[in-house]
């Protein structure tokens, strides 16, 4: 019989597990600590745990992480894990460091529902939800392999809409962000999402005051529904509506993320509707060139318009970045995530 993996045990879950093993529940928070703060994954080294229970756990229970396939480093300093999960289905996470910080790009699906025209993971279709442990897997990974302090940051811009694996995602928050756990502040982590609104409230609501990042890419009902079907269920009234209720709630600004698309969303008049949607509205702009995805028909524009386009939109917004691809070369950029080694 295969053992429990550990891997994606909150600390009440641990509690839990332990008072069934007829066992004090400060054990189970002993063993949440080893695991996420301590990194072991094996019980000997748990050393305030007695010899007897620890025996009496590795027999049934085993603390396993993500399998690796490939890994791959872009010139810019990018790298990509691409990992096998138990049942065969790819999952990829992207590795970004900068000079002051390094922010993990994970995963929340294999493969994603929601088939934005213009992103390479939406060509999979969804594949299913990953489990805490997988979503917690590839942080695990990356500190395994290059320290604590390899990343400060991360975002749920990986593969899925996290949103629609809200239960997976709440309890991984819940790990990430406890000290004994992995540690990783609230405001280090954003949840991006592509617009799922009452799932927005319901995020605002949960009391995890992570940063929220809202794929937004046009600015107009009929533009937004062209290129992200999601609009056509959640469309962009109720989306500001949900957005101010995010950042009213947690007093955060929101991040939209506008990926440039060359002929498509780039024109004076789509900053004029952009600055008309965001008004009120506590938030930043990041713009971002199209990284082309083979097959698919979108075009990038050129560094110029997208200096161009960010210059303009610059004195009617809060704040307005413009955010460098990374990892474009080994497909790590945004909307490039497709596990093109499917395993
Ligand atoms: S952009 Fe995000 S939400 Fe849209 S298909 Fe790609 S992974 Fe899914």
């Amino acid at each position: 019989m295969s053992k429990i993996n550990l891997m994606g045990y909150t600390a009440q879950q641990m509690e839990e597990l332990f008072t069934q093993l007829g066992e004090q529940p400060y054990r189970g928070r002993q063993l949440f600590k080893w695991m996420y703060n301590d990194r072991r994954t094996d019980f000997d080294g748990m050393t305030n745990i007695s010899k007897e229970l620890r025996a009496q756990l590795a027999d049934r229970y085993d603390i396993r992480g993500l399998e690796l396939k490939k890994q791959s480093r872009s010139s810019d300093g990018a790298e990509k894990f691409l990992f096998t999960l138990e049942d065969g289905h790819p999952v990829e996470s992207v590795l970004i460091p900068e000079e002051d910080r390094a922010a993990l790009c994970v995963s929340s699906q294999a493969g994603c529902a929601l088939a934005c025209r213009f992103c390479a993971t939406g060509t999979m279709g969804l594949l299913r939800n990953l489990t805490v442990g997988e979503i917690i897997g590839q942080i695990v990974f990356v500190r395994e392999l290059h320290g604590v302090d390899s990343l400060t940051n991360v975002v749920f811009m990986g593969m899925g809409e996290p949103l629609n694996n809200f239960a997976n995602l709440s309890e991984a928050l819940r790990i990430m962000s406890n000290s004994m756990g992995l540690g990783i502040g609230a405001k280090k982590i954003t949840v991006s999402t592509s617009g799922i609104s009452p799932k927005i409230k319901k995020l605002a609501d949960s009391g995890h005051k992570v940063r929220l990042a809202v794929s937004l890419h046009a600015a107009t009902q009929e533009k937004r529904a062209q290129i992200m079907p999601v609009a056509e269920t959640f469309g962009l009234p109720k989306l500001i509506e949900a957005i101010k209720y995010y950042t009213d709630k947690t007093g955060w600004r929101v991040t939209f993320e506008y990926v440039l698309l060359e002929g498509f969303n780039d024109t004076k008049e789509d900053i004029k509707a952009l600055a008309r949607l965001i008004q009120g509205i506590p938030c930043k702009i990041n713009i971002l060139a199209y990284n082309p995805v083979p097959g698919l028909d979108y075009k990038r524009p050129s560094d110029g318009k997208v200096d161009w386009f960010a210059r303009e939109l610059y004195p009617r917004a809060p704040a307005v970045t413009v955010r460098k691809s990374r990892g474009r070369e080994i497909g790590a950029a945004c909307g490039q995530l497709a596990a093109e080694d499917k395993a």
